[in-house]
This record gives structure tokens, C-alpha cells and sequence, in this order.
């Protein structure tokens, strides 16, 4: 990861955003199932107190989601690591589409890992603010302030694709711009009968579906704020 842009105190954090914070986390993260030693060593690394407002910057590495405004939420750490969990679990992708960049973590988790990450969100100065923070991590990530429901025709086909809010299904255009061979993972559901699924595309395009558990998210709207 190059880091750069930032002054290296902000950047290194102090008290509850001290590495030590973010070592307890990583710790708490394994004993709580994420054996995926690659994750946990970039959620040990990057800095979330950049992704949140510095009045909640204490609560960062808290096991938990916190408000970034704007009725959304950075998800909790421990869901963020499965996920990406599921997406890499059969080998890196090249290429991933995430529908709901927030506050950007999700996506700077990937990028962290190599990960080329194309992130799309329908709050505008949400993604001007992940934006931001994706710069002064010195983080590539394309971003596009649309529908995700719509994915990013342009760039598709993807390698894998990662939904952060959850819908009453999942959107056609979105698994016809998955990659033969390619995972998506999403939640799915209304407010507290949400679902975390994982689809993987054959080659002869057919979808074999696997649930990973319940979970708990926001949920994926239609059109632009
Ligand atoms: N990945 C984010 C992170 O790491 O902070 C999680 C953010 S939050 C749980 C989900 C995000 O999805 C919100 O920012 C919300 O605005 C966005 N969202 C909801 N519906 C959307 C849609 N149709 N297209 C794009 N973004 C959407």
C-alpha cells in the first residue's frame, strides 16, 4: 500500500486509533472465524479512523458499524472481512465491481490486497469523500457516481462482484456483468431477514447459489442523491 498525502501522525493514529487498536481488532476478527491470514493483515494496516467522521474516530476499530452521514453506515469490520473473505476465497480476482463504495473502506480493503476495484455510489458527496480518502492513501480505485443496480456496463465483464447494501433480489444486469467463473456476493432481503448469498457463474453461464449466513445492512435503492 503507498501512502502518501497525509500527515504520518493522522495517518498513524494515537490512543484508540493506534496501531495497537487496529492489532486488537485483527486479533478479535481471527478469534471470531477470519481465518484468511491476507485480510486480516490489511484490515491490520489500514487506517479506518480515515473513513469516518473524527468525532467517531475513538469507536474506529470497534467491532461494530458506525454512521458516515446521510442515513449510511461503514459496515462492521467483522462482516467486511467475510465478505471479502467469500469474494477471494478461490483465488484473487483481477477485477471487482462494488456496488455501495460509502465510505470507501470496503473497496480500499480490496485495492489493499491488489485487487483492481471499480466502486459505484448513488450519493454523491458520499463518493466525493471516499474519493478523497482513496487520494491520500495513494489507493487506484475508479469510481462512478451512478445506480449500481445498473453495474458498469463499460467496464464489465467482472471477476467478481460485491453488493454493500442489500436489495429484494439481485438485479440481472448485475450477474450478466459477472465473468463465467466469477463469484458475486450480496446480502439480500428486507430489514432483519437479510441473507448473505454467494453466486458463482459456470462456464455455460448458469448461476449455482450458497448462502453464507444472516446479516444485517442498509438498503440498496434505486436512482441518484
Ligand atoms: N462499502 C461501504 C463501506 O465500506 O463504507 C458500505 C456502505 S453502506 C453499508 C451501503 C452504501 O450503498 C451506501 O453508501 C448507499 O448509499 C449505497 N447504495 C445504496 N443503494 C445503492 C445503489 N442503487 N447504487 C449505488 N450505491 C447504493
Amino acid at each position: 500500500m503507498r501512502l502518501h498525502a497525509l500527515p504520518e501522525s493522522k495517518l498513524r493514529g494515537e490512543g484508540m486509533t493506534s496501531q495497537r487498536a487496529r492489532d486488537r481488532l485483527a486479533t478479535r476478527l481471527k478469534d471470531e472465524g477470519i481465518g484468511d491470514l491476507r485480510v486480516l493483515e490489511v484490515i491490520r494496516r489500514l487506517p479506518r479512523h480515515l473513513f469516518i467522521d473524527e468525532a467517531l474516530a475513538s469507536r474506529a476499530y470497534e467491532n461494530t458499524a458506525l454512521p458516515i452521514g446521510h442515513g449510511q453506515t461503514i459496515s462492521q469490520p467483522w462482516v467486511v472481512a467475510r465478505m471479502t473473505e467469500a469474494l477471494i476465497e478461490n483465488g484473487l480476482p483481477e477485477r471487482v465491481l462494488e456496488v455501495g463504495t460509502g465510505s470507501g473502506y470496503q473497496a480500499a480493503v480490496l485495492a489493499s490486497l491488489g485487487v483492481q476495484v471499480h466502486t459505484v455510489e448513488r450519493i454523491e458527496e458520499l463518493l466525493r469523500q471516499a474519493r478523497r480518502r482513496f487520494r491520500q492513501l495513494g489507493l487506484e480505485v475508479r469510481s462512478r457516481h451512478d445506480d449500481g443496480n445498473l453495474g458498469w456496463s463499460d467496464e464489465a465483464p467482472f471477476d467478481a462482484i460485491i453488493l454493500t447494501a442489500a436489495g429484494e433480489g439481485i438485479a440481472r444486469q448485475l450477474s450478466e456483468q459477472l465473468k463465467p467463473g466469477g463469484v458475486l456476493v450480496a446480502p439480500v432481503g428486507p430489514s432483519g431477514q437479510q441473507v448473505l448469498w454467494r453466486l458463482r457463474k459456470n462456464e455455460d453461464e448458469s448461476l449455482d447459489t450458497e448462502q453464507l449466513g444472516e446479516v444485517s445492512f442498509v438498503p440498496l435503492l434505486g436512482g441518484l442523491a
